[in-house]
C-alpha cells in the first residue's frame, strides 16, 4: 500500500520484537523469564498476562543505548511500511526500574531518532508517558522530570496504566504541569478498558487526543463531545481484539466511528505482542471495512493535524501526503 502512514500510539518499551530483546538481554547479562520467548513472538495469554510479559520483555531494555537501538528498529521498520511520522511514547518509570535515569532515557531514545531520519526521512517525536496505577504523587514527578529537564524532541505527555479502576481526572494536577509548565500536548488512555464515562472523564483534563476512545461509542453524548471539541482518537484495532475489548475485527467500532463524524487514526500500540505494525493496521483497515486509498489518505492527514510537532514540521510533513484533489 502507498498510503503514507503515521503513527500517534505506541509504547516504546512495547515496540522491540523478541529478537532484539534477546539480543540486548545478552548485551546486559540479563536471564530472561523461561517461555517468555516462543520462536519469533512472545509468548502470553490474557491482559494480566501481556502486562507481565511486557514488563519482564522491558527488562533488557537498561541502558541510553539500548533506547537508541529499539528507537531506529522500530522507527525503520516504520518507514519501511510507508510511515513519514511517528510518536514514541516512552515510560520514564519503566527506565527508573531498570536503573536508567529521565535524561539518559530522553538522550538514547532521541540519537535514535536522528539516526533513523537520517537513513529513511521518518520524523519523530517523544511523548513522556506516566502510569496512573503508580499513584497521583508519581504521575505529576512524571510530569515534573519533563518540565524540569526539557528537550526539543519531547513533545507530549501521556497517561497509561489501569484505567477501570483510576479515573484519569484524579490526575489533573500532572496534567497541569505538563501543559502548563512542561508546554506539552496531552493524551490519555480512556474508553479501552472502561466505557464511555471514562472517555467522558478524561476530557475534563487539557487533552486533544486520547488513547484508543472507542468506547465512547457507547454513548451518544460524549461521542457528540469528541466530535464538537474535534477531539482525536488513536485507534488500535487490532490491539483491542488482541485484550479482548472487541471478540473480533467486525465488532470493532472504527467503521461507526468514522462514519458519526468523529476523527480516528490508526495505530499498532505494542506491535510484536499483538503480530501487527502500522503498515498492517492500514491494510487491515483496507481488507476489513474497505476503506479507500482516499480515506486512508485522510487518516493520516488527521494524524499530522493532531501531532504533538511545531507548526513548521506539521507544514512539512503535511506536504508529504496526497491532497484529496490528487485522486
Ligand atoms: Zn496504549
Amino acid at each position: 500500500m502507498t498510503v503514507p502512514k503515521a503513527e500517534l500510539h505506541n509504547h516504546l518499551e512495547g515496540t522491540a520484537p523478541p529478537a532484539l530483546i534477546a539480543t540486548l538481554a545478552a548485551r546486559n547479562g540479563i536471564a530472561l523469564p523461561t517461555g517468555l520467548i516462543q520462536g519469533d513472538a512472545f509468548g502470553w495469554t490474557g491482559f494480566a498476562g501481556f502486562l507481565q510479559a511486557y514488563d519482564q520483555a522491558s527488562t533488557a531494555i537498561r541502558r541510553a543505548e539500548d533506547y537508541r537501538d529499539v528507537t531506529v528498529a522500530y522507527l525503520e521498520a516504520c518507514a519501511a511500511d510507508g510511515a513519514i511520522y511517528v510518536e514514541l511514547a516512552a515510560s520514564p518509570d519503566h527506565a527508573a526500574a531498570n536503573g536508567l535515569d529521565y535524561p539518559g532515557m530522553v538522550a538514547g531514545i532521541a540519537e535514535g531518532i536522528a539516526a533513523a531520519r537520517a537513513a529513511t526521512g521518518i520524523e519523530a517525536r517523544i511523548l513522556i508517558t506516566a502510569v496512573r496505577h503508580h499513584g497521583e504523587e508519581r504521575v505529576a514527578t512524571v510530569a515534573r522530570l519533563a518540565a524540569a529537564h526539557p528537550h526539543p524532541l519531547v513533545t507530549g505527555f501521556g497517561l497509561a496504566g489501569d484505567e477501570a479502576h483510576i479515573p484519569a481526572s484524579r490526575m489533573a494536577k500532572a496534567f497541569q504541569i505538563a501543559t502548563g509548565d512542561a508546554g506539552l500536548g496531552a493524551t490519555v488512555h480512556a474508553g479501552e478498558a472502561a466505557g464511555a464515562d471514562s472517555v467522558a472523564d478524561a476530557l475534563t483534563l487539557p487533552v486533544t487526543r486520547i488513547g484508543h476512545g472507542v468506547r465512547a461509542i457507547e454513548n451518544d453524548a460524549v461521542l457528540a463531545r469528541l466530535i464538537e471539541r474535534g477531539t482525536v482518537l488513536e485507534v488500535c484495532p487490532t490491539s483491542n481484539v488482541a485484550t479482548g475489548v472487541y471478540p473480533t475485527l467486525d465488532h470493532h467500532p472504527l467503521p461507526r466511528l468514522l462514519e458519526a463524524g468523529v476523527r480516528v487514526t490508526l495505530n499498532s500500540d505494542d506491535p510484536p505482542y499483538f503480530r501487527t505494525s502500522i503498515g498492517h493496521e492500514y491494510t487491515l483497515a483496507a481488507s476489513t471495512w474497505g476503506l479507500a486509498d482516499k480515506t486512508l489518505t485522510a487518516i493520516t492527514r488527521a494524524a499530522v493535524e493532531a501531532a504533538f510537532v511545531d507548526e513548521e514540521t506539521r507544514a512539512q510533513l503535511l506536504a508529504r501526503i496526497p491532497q484529496p484533489t490528487d485522486g
